[in-house]
């Protein structure tokens, strides 16, 4: 099976969430099935500055429409190693400076201006690409908004891409709150025919959607998880394309994310003083915990459970809760509290003044540091992820293997990923987190409470840390799910693509 994956972001490459996360490792995960991977991304600026792993020109370069306009594609070649002896994925980057030479991805405090017209040169510019590739491929597997042109463009473009024709797409959907929502002269941009700008393809009142557009072309749809990908079938989940979504029920699936294991490894992580495994993790842990007193300028590490958060500050990631808990418990001495995160800078000054208000207790680092997530995976004993909504979450995966006990709201992946520590559940060795329901500090400390008070119990504490620590997270299983997907899709006659 011959599959091009096509993203805006991945690791090592670049990455602004978790969507890199996956976009990085599943090739891997692939070509140890047999597949033969290649992948499409962005030539950033901080694919070269970064330089994570050896970039080369390929010598490629090609024009591209873009509205009446043509803009010059230049492409840069690099690989995914393979791993247990598996093939490279062959990473392709495209280039063109005027768009992706910037300091970041999309923009700062506000997106760039010219988002739409970037990811439409990305897109038209990988078609191009792929349609000069020595075998064509036989899955075009795209993600998200950025890419959600790719499937419409392969159907309805496709005698300028002929050696595409035979491919099936797959549109991967990780957030639906981001759906790349622009201004519908922007559709002149894309080449695209007007007949298609209409409330059952690509216009979205009376805008251009292209996540939309990617849903409703692609010939399969997935998503990162089978809670999630019933959660959108309706409000508010769907995010107002719950009824795109149910339409296309049939042909949507859920596969929750696997996490890269040798990345995150407790066993082998360089962030970490000493490595640990199951057996060791209370020294690990405790060393870890050392380090991380140091880094924050203590002088000593504290003694109580560590309760951590390590994630992007927005709405989504429930950092309303995290005040309202905060208010409740930073006053009661039961636990310290520690929030890595960077976002939206009302909740990072809210923050910065409750850390203030209880020194000794709450520790703040604003910003996004790579390794001090990885140095707080093994130091904390419990990671909070309140998540208002959540597709499938990587961070509660990376605790889990890192012993550290995820406590979560019950929304999507997180449904799918962490099962409550009931009596029951402890007793069956299935429990590995606490759960809770209502969008509410009150019923977030509760399970607080409840992972304080099991913690205090450290025989039965440690048996849970084991347990967890035993479960498979890697991404074999979730890619023998995406690979029976292609074959699936590669079975099927293409979506048909009609005008209304
Ligand atoms: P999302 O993709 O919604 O942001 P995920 O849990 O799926 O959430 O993935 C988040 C990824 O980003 C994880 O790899 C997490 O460790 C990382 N991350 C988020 N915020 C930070 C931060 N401030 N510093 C370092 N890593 C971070």
């Amino acid at each position: 099976m011959r599959v091009l994956q096509v993203a805006s972001e991945a690791t090592p490459f670049a990455k602004t969430g978790g969507l890199a996360d996956v976009v990085g490792a599943l090739p891997g995960a692939l070509t140890r099935l047999g597949c033969t991977v290649t992948v499409a991304l962005p030539a950033y600026r901080e694919v070269f500055s970064a330089r994570r792993l050896p970039v080369e020109p390929t010598g490629w370069e090609f024009d591209v429409p873009v509205g009446t306009q043509t803009k010059r594609a230049t492409i840069h070649q690099s690989r995914i190693p393979g791993k247990d002896g598996a093939a490279d994925a062959t990473v392709y980057l495209v280039g063109n400076d005027s768009y992706f030479d910037r300091p970041t991805l999309y923009g700062g405090a506000e997106d760039y201006p010219d988002n739409a017209e970037r990811f439409i040169f990305f897109s038209r510019a990988v078609l191009e690409l792929a349609n000069r590739f020595e075998q064509p491929c036989d899955i075009i597997h795209s993600h998200d908004w950025q890419t959600g042109l790719i499937p419409a463009y392969q159907k309805v473009l496709a005698t300028q891409w002929p050696r595409l024709s035979k491919a099936r797409t797959l549109h991967t959907i990780h957030n639906m709150a981001y759906q790349g929502v622009f201004w519908h002269w922007d559709m002149l941009l894309t080449g695209i025919d007007w007949r298609y700008f209409n409330w059952q393809q690509m216009e979205y009142f009376g805008q251009l959607n292209l996540l939309k557009t990617g849903i409703v072309f692609s010939d399969l749809v997935s998503t990162v998880s089978p809670t999630y990908a019933r959660e959108i079938q309706s409000a508010p989940g769907g995010c107002s394309l719950e009824g795109v979504l149910s339409d296309r029920g049939d042909t949507l699936v859920g596969i929750v994310n696997g996490i890269d294991t040798d990345a995150w490894n407790p066993r082998t992580d360089p962030h970490l003083p000493r490595p640990y495994d199951a057996t060791g993790v209370a020294d690990g842990k405790a060393a870890a915990k050392a380090a991380l007193a140091a880094r924050l300028g203590q002088v000593a590490p504290d003694p109580r459970p560590l309760v951590a958060f390590v994630g992007r500050l927005a709405e989504q990631k429930g950092i309303g809760l995290i005040f309202d808990l905060l208010g409740r418990m930073a006053g009661s001495g039961r636990a310290r509290f520690l929030i890595l995160g960077t976002g939206d800078p009302r909740a990072e000054d809210g923050l910065r003044r409750m850390a203030s208000a209880h020194p000794g207790t709450i520790d703040l680092v604003i910003g996004f540091d790579e390794g001090l997530a990885h140095l707080v995976q093994g130091a904390a004993d419990m990671l909070l992820m309140p998540s208002l909504y959540e597709p499938c979450g990587l961070t509660q995966l990376y605790a889990l293997r890192y012993g550290t006990i995820p406590i979560v709201r019950a929304t999507g992946g997180l449904v799918d990923t962490v099962v409550d520590a009931t009596d029951d559940a402890l007793c069956s060795g299935t429990a590995s987190g606490f759960v809770f329901d209502a969008v509410d500090g009150g019923a977030l400390a509760h399970a607080v409470d409840r992972a304080l008070a099991l913690h205090a119990d450290s025989d039965r504490w440690s048996g849970l840390v084991q347990q967890v620590m035993g479960q498979d997270w890697s991404w074999d299983s979730s890619a023998r799910k995406y690979l029976r997907l292609y074959e699936r899709a590669v079975a099927a006659a293409p979506q048909p693509v009609r005008l209304p």
